[in-house]
């Protein structure tokens, strides 16, 4: 396998081994693994990520990955709280807690800190302020991740939320500083969403 000089095998263990956590060696029993299930792995492979190409788009209101055949979770489920989290790893992280059952905004990053407060650019803030708003949400929990941009980020939409009735909450401080929310273990998160409290300007 690793003398293979089949040019299609070599692209893809290449491709495979940009996947995380995979180095070269996983990648080559991975391929082998393909090659010798063409019909019961390769085949429908193909096909499901053809698929998850054409149809699967990010939702423009919550960030949340949708199908282009389907509506949103955010327009077909009735909610008061959101969490808003940085990226999708980080909503995935909150759900494997168990501990919030709202509705996620997937921001999709966080705002530089030398940016400072100026504007929400490529974030989705402004659709945040407009779904606190149409589903008369109670609560906004921030769980951006304890870095400076993140901080920035947290008290960007703070602000902006002001107008608002919704009650907005930080996760505790149990985050370590620095630390981004996908990488807490389940415990720590679960703990800081617990013990979540107003905003505080420092
Ligand atoms: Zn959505």
């Amino acid at each position: 396998m690793a003398d293979s000089k089949v040019k299609e095998i070599e692209d893809l263990i290449k491709i495979v081994s940009k996947l995380p956590g995979l180095g070269p060696k996983s990648a080559q029993r991975i391929v082998l693994k393909l090659i010798n299930n063409r019909e019961e792995l390769i085949k429908p492979l193909t096909n499901t990520l053809a698929q998850v190409y054409r149809n699967v788009v990010r939702c423009n209101i919550c960030g949340n990955l949708k199908s282009s055949n389907s509506s949103c979770v955010c327009s077909n489920k009735k909610y008061d709280q959101i969490c808003v989290v940085e990226n999708l790893a980080d909503m995935f992280a909150v759900q494997s807690t168990g501990i919030f059952k709202g509705s996620y905004h997937i921001l999709g990053g966080t705002l530089p800190s030398f940016e400072g407060q100026k504007s929400g650019n490529g974030l989705l803030v402004e659709s945040l302020i407009n779904r606190v708003k149409k589903n008369s949400v109670k609560e906004v929990i921030l769980a951006t991740s304890a870095s400076i941009e993140g901080e920035t980020t947290a008290h960007y939409i703070s602000d902006s939320l002001k107008d608002t009735k919704a009650k907005i909450t930080r996760l505790a401080k149990g985050v370590p500083v620095g630390g981004s929310i996908e990488h807490l273990d389940d415990g720590t998160l679960f703990s800081a969403f617990k013990n979540r409290g107003p905003i505080v300007s420092d």
